[in-house]
């Protein structure tokens, strides 16, 4: 029959990374220049369709949950986190600042998951903004070597134009139909 599997994905990053608007961009194929900023967390899905190492179509719906960044929010990030299947983890190439944040998050998921059954999440770093090439603080080859050596998938998009945003989710969802 038909594969399928429904999986949680957590957004998180540094306040105005473009958390909401990757998503945004995911969804809909737009960009809003002067979104809302996110409260608490907004819950969101899209299923994309994959193959599988066997060569049969697999369904992958995401619930994802898009997180506000703000500090006063972050206590309540391990309610979204918590049996999360995946994670994007998003830093803004412009704010050098965003990756360290981007940093301490992918170390409290893998703090979190050490001590509970959901150890192969799955984390993609982001960097978004892209399209702000000449305003870059942020060295492409520096965030893949520590993506490297943490083991996670790493990717640099645009919410703006659109570029890379879509090979984030079919990377995330393809290696979730393999698992
Ligand atoms: P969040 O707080 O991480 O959810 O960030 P938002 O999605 O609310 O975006 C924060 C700001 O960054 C907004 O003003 C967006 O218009 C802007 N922004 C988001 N993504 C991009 C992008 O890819 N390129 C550019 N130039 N601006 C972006
Ligand atoms: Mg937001």
């Amino acid at each position: 029959g038909a594969k399928y599997g429904q999986f949680k994905l957590v957004l998180l990053g540094e306040s105005s990374v473009g958390k909401s608007s990757v998503v945004y961009r995911f969804i809909k194929e737009q960009f809003e220049e002067f979104r809302e900023s996110t409260i608490g967390a907004a819950f969101l899905t899209q299923s994309v369709k994959v193959n599988n190492e066997k060569g049969e179509e697999v369904t992958i719906k995401f619930e994802i949950w898009d997180t506000a960044g703000q500090e006063r929010y972050k206590s309540l990030a391990p309610m979204y986190y918590r049996n999360a299947h995946c994670a994007i983890v998003v830093y803004d190439i412009t704010r050098e600042s965003s990756l360290a944040k981007a940093k301490n998050w992918v170390s409290e998921l893998r703090k979190q998951n050490s001590n509970n059954a959901n150890k192969n999440m799955v984390i993609a770093l982001v960097g978004n903004k892209s399209d702000l090439e000449s305003e870059r603080k942020v060295d492409k080859l520096q965030a893949f070597e520590y993506t490297r050596e943490e083991g996670l998938l790493f990717f640099e998009v645009s919410a703006k134009t659109g570029e890379g945003v879509r090979d984030v989710f079919d990377h995330i969802a393809k290696s979730l139909a393999e698992s």
